[in-house]
């Protein structure tokens, strides 16, 4: 469903040109749980935006489900985003003073749709909070929080979920709960990529991409992968 071809992608700070990434080949099959990791500025981020289609390459191609997104304009890319594409990131990013209910129908919301509060109250179940519907942010967890922020990223059904780094901001105990979540919905179909420089993290995956300065250095299947029973 993924397939980059030498991707690459430099920023424009004034005149001064930053290459950060270098020629990317990459492809992840429908199904796939990947984790990317790499040393901080070794391009993880960029690369997931390019792969969310919230930016498109310098150069190179990006075929995403047999279309090339790398030359769309904003309109297409969003439209493409809010149909196919999930985001979880570190500091969840919900909106405060709203409800775990109504941070989740947000996307909806944006989208027109009608019928909300079931598919949010629905969303909200299968990530185990159909009891804290009513709770703020600041009534909940961290754990708990994300997965408000994922229920929000699954509600509108992407094919793709991107995490970066989803546990960066939590203690081991919901990290591990937040993958255990994450490998459920990849069992379920969606295909996972997360960032993350922990190596307890990426265990869960079944597919380790190891970048540095902008390239991708190894790609790995993992045999010994943690489960998600404990
Ligand atoms: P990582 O997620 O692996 O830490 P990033 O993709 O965020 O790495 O950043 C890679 C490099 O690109 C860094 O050196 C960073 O400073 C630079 N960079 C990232 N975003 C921008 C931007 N919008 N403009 C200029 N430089 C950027
Ligand atoms: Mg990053």
């Amino acid at each position: 469903m993924i397939e980059l071809e030498d991707v690459r992608k430099a920023y424009q700070m004034g005149k001064i040109t930053v290459p950060v990434l270098h020629g990317i080949d990459l492809t992840i099959e429908d199904g796939e749980m990947v984790a990317i990791m790499g040393p901080s500025g070794s391009g993880k981020t960029t690369l997931m935006n390019i792969l969310g289609c919230l930016d498109v390459p310098t150069s190179g191609r990006y075929l995403l489900d047999g279309t090339d997104v790398s030359r769309l304009s904003d309109n297409r890319l969003a439209k493409i985003r809010s149909s196919e594409i999930g985001f979880v990131f570190q500091s969840f990013n919900l909106v405060s003073r709203t409800s775990a209910i109504r941070n989740v129908e947000l996307p909806l919301i944006y989208a027109g749709a009608r019928a909300r509060r079931d598919s949010a109250r629905l969303a909200l179940e299968q990530v185990g909070l159909g009891d804290r519907q009513k709770h703020m942010p600041n009534e909940l967890s961290g754990g708990q929080q994300q997965r408000v922020a994922i229920a929000r990223a699954l509600i509108n059904d992407p094919t793709l979920l991107l995490a970066d780094e989803p546990t960066g901001n939590l203690d081991t105990t919901s990290s591990i709960e937040i993958m255990r979540l994450l490998c459920t919905l990849n069992d379920a179909g969606h295909t996972v990529v997360i960032i993350t420089h922990e190596e307890e993290v990426a265990r869960f995956a079944k597919r380790v991409v190891r970048m540095r300065d902008g390239l991708i250095e190894s790609d790995q299947v993992q045999r010994s992968r943690s489960q998600i029973s404990a």
